[in-house]
């Protein structure tokens, strides 16, 4: 995590009169290669997130696939030099959580957010990035933070010399076993198929570490604790058999889904709420455009981030000329 922010923090209430030329909401890679490629071309720009720069690169344990680094970057270090790279231009940033857009088909749109603030801009790149997706059970929610937890990076020294499992087999849950498997002495990773979705590098190092077992075919079906957690029972769909295991946390990776508070613009999105873009970035809203994970697309990882924030700032700067 990222202690403390190197850009100039502007947590003010204001009513600012003056429109922005661009606003970028989100500081992960998208937002600050665009808010970046937006301040070098002296556009007046505002770069807005509700956390601290970084986005998910600062929960990425070891970045080993951005050009320019071979041998890998600690995820956290990499959003340090984006954020210092930012530093030597022109960006205001604010940390606040966006609620709403208002007036997204006029000439100058407003951004509104939870401190009261409103800020104007004639365009608006949306860069928020995804959120986790929940398992949807009930047990989920109820040991929310007593022992289900969405964060690996965040929560893993807790479970230091503990059993924990992670449920999912994509990227994102091999990064997480991966990284978790510094700290705990055990680790389950329940998989619901009978192999993992992640790229071959990733999954043959998690597959080769001897910390990780793998649980294939499975589902955590329910879990038992009387204040925390303290078991999950697993089913087996093959063979139709439970297993409880003793575990300390369960970290749930089974995918990200686009955050939906923004999306009532009339954007355009995808059956899943992914933001609909065109090669230049552009949304089906004039002035809108959307880059990185948040929109519809293949590759999801921080270099298309990046390339996706300096197309659409390119073009919101075509744009505004
Ligand atoms: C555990 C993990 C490990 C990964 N490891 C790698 C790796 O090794 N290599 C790689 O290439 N990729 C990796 N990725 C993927 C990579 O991190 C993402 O593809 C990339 O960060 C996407 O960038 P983004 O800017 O689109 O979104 P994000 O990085 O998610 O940034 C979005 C930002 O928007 C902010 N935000 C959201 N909603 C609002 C709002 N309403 N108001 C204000 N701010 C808001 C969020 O706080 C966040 O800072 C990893 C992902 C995870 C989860």
């Amino acid at each position: 995590m990222i202690e403390e922010s190197k850009l100039q923090v502007d947590i003010s209430i204001r009513q600012s009169s003056d429109a922005y030329d661009v606003i970028v909401i989100g500081a992960g890679p998208a937002g600050m290669s665009a808010a970046l490629c937006a301040g070098r071309a002296k556009l007046k720009t505002l770069l807005i997130d509700k956390s601290l720069p970084g986005g998910e690169a600062s929960t990425a344990y070891i970045v080993d696939n951005f050009l320019g680094f071979p041998d890998g970057i600690l995820g956290v270090d990499l959003a340090s030099k984006m954020e210092d790279h930012l530093k030597r231009v022109d960006v205001e940033f604010v940390c606040t959580s966006v609620d709403s857009i208002q007036d997204s088909h006029a000439k100058i749109k407003q951004v509104h957010t939870n401190l009261g603030t409103v800020y104007k801009a004639v365009t608006i790149i949306l860069a928020m990035g995804l959120e986790p997706k929940p398992l949807g059970t009930l047990f989920e929610r109820q040991f929310m933070g007593r022992g289900v937890s969405y964060y690996a990076q965040g929560d893993a020294s807790w479970y230091r010399g503990k059993n924990v499992a992670v449920v999912g087999g994509g990227n994102c849950a091999c990064y997480a076993a991966d990284y978790l498997s510094q700290y705990v002495d055990h680790l389950y990773l329940i998989h619901r198929s009978d192999g993992l979705k992640a790229v071959k590098t990733l999954k043959d190092r998690v597959l080769a570490n001897p910390k990780i077992r793998p649980i294939w075919n499975s589902e955590v079906e329910d879990a038992f604790g009387v204040d925390r957690l303290e078991k999950i029972k697993v089913l087996n769909r093959s063979t139709g058999q439970y297993t409880w295991l003793d575990i300390k946390c369960l970290f749930v990776y089974v995918g990200r889904i686009p955050p939906k508070e923004l999306l009532t613009l009339s954007i355009k999105v995808d059956e899943k709420g992914f933001i609909l873009t065109d090669e230049y970035m552009r949304t089906t809203v004039p002035g809108i455009y959307a880059a990185g994970d948040i929109r519809e697309k293949q590759i999801r990882q921080i270099a298309t981030a990046v390339s996706d924030g300096m197309i659409a700032a390119v073009n919101a700067g075509r744009e505004l000329e």
